[in-house]
């Protein structure tokens, strides 16, 4: 089985993040925000049947762990209650592409965060989409002020109650960043990479995993500039007198393969245990065009992985076991799934 384990509903029906527009425009304005618009199953079908279903089966992928729109999370926009109000649309309408298309679709929830206000209030959101909807990780942002990172590290306590239920549920979350306001910041170009290679930084600086061993983080888009520069990682580890990183992260810490040339992925592959390397496409996403070079779209990542020199087990490994473990609800939700 081949798991992606990265995917968002970039392709939702028009009138879904329409309403997130005049739900912020209402906000700016201190009215109520409209009701929110009717969305049938025959849209949210249509809309994952000639987009993400459609790659799956092209690609020959088997099952795509599904979330919002990671860069309309929009954490920076509104406040705690218009974040509440566009998670849970957000969320349900995964739930609904999950339950029309079971054995293609697992859920992943985003959180209700906002700039300055505690991860406190994510924790009933997380509970629901668990435990009502089935979900098996969640998205967390490290930085809901897009891009001005005013929120304290991952390693402080402020985080640690949504860590505590985290651990409880048994879910995951991906260190995923939303759009940057800020313009100095490009979002999938440079914030989506630097949110990547701070939250690793963030850890490995911080005694997080020591007070929760089994804290479980996915870093996406390869781990950002972490691979490439291990060698750096390691020396400041050592500087500090910390443990290797092996012993300090990788318990706690894994890769996915959202990188878009077989270079890259070959050096993933080389710097990172088999081990800690998840499969993922985040497609259809940041990067919707074909390759010049390989003539091939540049997120069809199972290309490059099929030409990586993993062992059989190594690649049955990246492909399905090590999602499987790190996502630890992910095997009994998949068989109430499959019916
Ligand atoms: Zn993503």
């Amino acid at each position: 089985m081949i798991i992606d384990c990265h995917g968002h509903y970039t392709t939702s029906p028009r009138q879904h993040e329409a309403w997130r527009t005049e739900q912020i425009a209402a906000h700016k304005e201190g009215r109520a925000a409209p009701a929110r618009p009717a969305i049938s199953d025959d849209e949210i079908r249509d809309s994952i049947v000639n987009g993400q279903l459609k790659l799956q089966q092209e690609r020959g992928t088997d099952l795509t762990i599904f979330s919002p729109r990671a860069a309309g999370m929009g954490h920076h926009l509104g406040d705690a209650s218009t974040s509440e109000a566009w998670a849970t649309a957000c969320n349900e309408l995964i739930h609904r592409v999950c339950t029309q298309f079971p054995r293609n679709f697992i859920g992943v929830c985003m959180l209700p965060q906002s700039a300055g206000v505690s991860p406190r209030n994510c924790i009933a959101e997380l509970e629901r989409c668990v435990t009502q909807y089935g979900f098996v990780g969640c998205n967390l942002n490290p930085d809901p002020s897009g891009g001005y990172w005013k929120d304290p590290p991952l390693g402080d306590r402020y985080w640690y109650p949504l860590y505590e239920k985290m651990v409880e549920l048994d879910v995951p979350a991906m260190i995923h960043v939303s759009a940057a306001c800020n313009p100095a910041w490009h979002t999938t170009g440079s914030h989506y990479l630097s949110g990547d290679t701070a939250g690793f930084m963030q850890c490995l600086t911080s005694d997080l995993f020591k007070n929760f061993p089994k804290l479980k983080f996915i870093i996406p888009h390869g781990g950002g500039a972490v691979p490439y520069h291990w060698g750096r990682f390691r020396g400041i580890a050592q500087d500090m007198k910390l443990p290797p990183l092996q012993e300090l992260l990788l318990n706690n810490i894994f890769f996915d393969t959202c990188v878009y040339h077989l270079p890259g992925q070959e050096l993933l592959a080389k710097v990172i245990p088999a081990e800690n390397i998840l499969f993922a496409s985040e497609m259809i996403g940041a990067v919707r065009g074909i390759d010049p070079e390989s003539g091939h779209h540049y997120d069809d990542t199972k290309r490059y992985i099929e030409q990586l020199p993993f062992t059989p087990e190594q690649k049955a490994k990246v492909y399905e076991g090590n999602v499987r473990r790190v996502y630890g609800r992910l095997s009994a939700q998949l068989s109430k799934q499959m019916g």
